[in-house]
């Protein structure tokens, strides 16, 4: 794909865009290339013959008299290159450890060396416990700029996109922070650079707005443990709740009432108020059409090792049941996701549960995420093999955040075209007491967090708001409003998953050895032909000024159009 970069362009032949060389072992070539689709600058495997501003070094052999301006040395464990007269003494180390830019800190889950300090380096990145540099930078008379910086890069990429992050640095999202922290060291020497960042034209970045939907209604839970946990918690969970200043009096009221209307709920007599699919399209409103993930089969908890597990995990209705409203939900534009429940292990099951998705919804399915997010090394292989574009099940049951250390969609390793939406933010694990079991108040801190990085650096939000969530005896349909409304005045394109993960297809299928410019300003930011909004390019210390009214500006941002 070619692109186009509108803007009145100043009237050069040509720009050539400098570029990052990469020297590393071939084990690592896959996640490194994953790493650059991320970061989306243009970047190379190092050729002796190629011309580079920054050399990036990752493996054992470091190449320090380049015609590069910048050497970045990345490794975790003494190199040769350290042993070389004047180099700093080292202190290796295995095991979590807080490493510190500036005020971001990354948490560094592999092997890790800091350096002694000395008069001639100045220090980039420090080690949080023992104060030592954990990255040095080093000026010389004659040849490149050298940065040593006391980890191994692709090795953290690797790990955060396959073990994952636990649940105590889940807050951080580390793999954006490695992007950071190496742009920084590029940009702050004055060298050009070029990216296409996670946000789409006219955004600060997107909202991905996704329904797990459990129950669906509660008459299909006559008598069982769902249905005596809804009483015992709307009676007594509640009545507790709002002693402690937890929950409002109108809360309370609203659960007992919702207790009283049960028989007659059951009896057909009066509306199902677990049944929230014409709630959920009318609150989100404004042109948004949410994912919808509904579970195939009843009274199915799927196997697990070989073994069954607990039979809670077992739904009571099967997307046959709520059939009506799953073709309402697509007639008005909302995606129908799989919940799985053997998906994400059998390849069989899989086939069968995607099969009874597409037709009771009369649609192709693009997506799935399991049921309590069963997932392991296998699945993305699997899910990829039967055809499936994404998957979202890789968050946390019991916190929010970023279980891949990342807020943006990536391709897992061992598929070849499936991408993951990592799922960021899930009602239960805000307000159940097993989990966070925070306020209302509490949550929205929490949760402002992961929005605000997101402003920052762009990217997606992922959100799991449950199909039940804004009914009695959980009544969380006031913060998702306000949520809705925070992430909407935060600059969100509130999108559902398909268009999420197509939006960043789009830019994963930007290549930069072909941009032109051309002199066109798209008015509206939206390609021809797709309802997603288009990328924009962003330059930092441009050599010469790109658009005449940028001329004063070291970094400016334009509108891109791919062609
Ligand atoms: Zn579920």
């Amino acid at each position: 794909m070619s692109a186009v970069v509108s803007g009145r362009p100043h009237p050069f032949a040509h720009i050539s865009f400098p570029m990052i060389g990469v020297i590393a072992n071939e084990s690592q070539h896959q996640v490194i290339r994953e790493f650059f689709e991320l970061f989306k600058t243009p970047w190379e495997f190092f050729r002796r013959d190629g011309h580079y501003d920054v050399v990036l070094c990752a493996g054992s052999e470091v190449v320090e008299n380049s015609s590069a301006k910048l050497v970045l040395v990345y490794g975790g464990r003494e190199l040769p290159f350290d042993t070389a007269p004047g180099r700093p003494g080292r202190s290796n180390r295995n095991g979590l450890r807080m490493f510190v830019a500036e005020s971001m800190r990354i948490p560094i889950y592999g092997d890790s060396v800091t350096f002694s300090p000395g008069p001639s380096r100045s220090a980039v990145l420090m080690d949080a416990e023992s104060q030592q540099p954990a990255a040095y930078l080093e000026v010389r008379a004659n040849g490149p700029v050298l940065v040593r910086i006391g980890y191994d890069l692709f090795k953290e990429v690797a790990f955060l996109l396959t073990e994952g992050q636990p649940i105590e640095t889940a807050g951080i999202p580390s793999l954006d922070r490695h992007i950071s922290f190496l742009r920084g060291l590029i940009v702050r020497q004055g060298i050009p650079l070029i990216e296409i960042p996670p946000v789409p034209h006219g955004y600060r970045f997107i909202a991905c707005l996704t329904h797990d939907v459990d129950h669906a209604s509660i008459r299909f839970h006559r008598f069982d443990h769902t249905m005596l946990g809804f009483l015992y918690r709307a009676v007594a969970g509640s009545t507790w709740a709002t002693l402690r200043g937890r929950q409002s009096t109108r809360a309370l009221l609203s659960n007992w009432a919702a207790v009283l209307k049960l028989p007659f709920v059951l009896l057909g007599l009066l509306p199902d108020f677990w049944n929230q699919f014409e709630a959920y399209r009318s609150l989100e409103g404004g042109g948004v059409r949410s994912s919808f993930f509904v579970i195939p089969f009843k009274n199915c908890c799927g196997t697990k090792e070989g073994e069954a597990p607990p039979k809670k995990r077992a739904s009571a209705y099967a997307a046959a049941d709520v059939a009506r409203e799953i073709r309402h939900l697509v007639a008005d534009g909302h995606e129908i996701g799989l919940h799985g429940i053997d998906a994400w292990h059998d390849n069989r099951m899989a086939r069968q549960e995607l099969n009874e998705i597409s037709h009771v919804s009369g649609t192709e399915i693009a997506g799935v995420r399991m049921h309590w997010l069963y997932f392991d090394s296998e699945s993305a292989a699997l899910l990829d093999g039967l055809g499936f574009d994404y998957d979202s099940t890789l968050g946390y049951d019991e916190t929010v955040g970023y279980r891949s250390g990342t807020s943006q969609v990536y391709r897992p390793v061992g598929a070849e075209r499936l991408l993951e939406l990592p799922l960021h933010i899930m009602d239960t694990a805000l307000f159940f007491p097993a989990f966070l079991n925070l306020s209302f108040a509490e949550a929205r801190r929490v949760v402002g967090r992961i929005i605000d990085h997101a402003a920052q650096y762009g990217g997606v939000v992922t959100i799991n708001w449950h199909d039940r969530s804004l009914a009695p005896e959980r009544l969380w349909r006031d913060f998702y409003v306000d949520l809705l409304e925070e992430l909407r005045s935060s600059g969100a394109w509130l999108a559902n998953a398909r268009d999420t993960v197509l939006w960043f297809r789009k830019r994963r299928a930007v290549a930069f050895d072909d941009v032109d410019w051309a002199n066109k300003v798209s008015q509206d930011g939206i390609e021809p032909g797709s309802n997603l909004p288009g990328m924009d390019v962003r330059f930092h210390n441009m050599p010469h000024p790109i658009v005449p009214e940028h001329a004063e500006a070291r970094t400016c941002q334009l509108q891109f159009k791919t062609r």
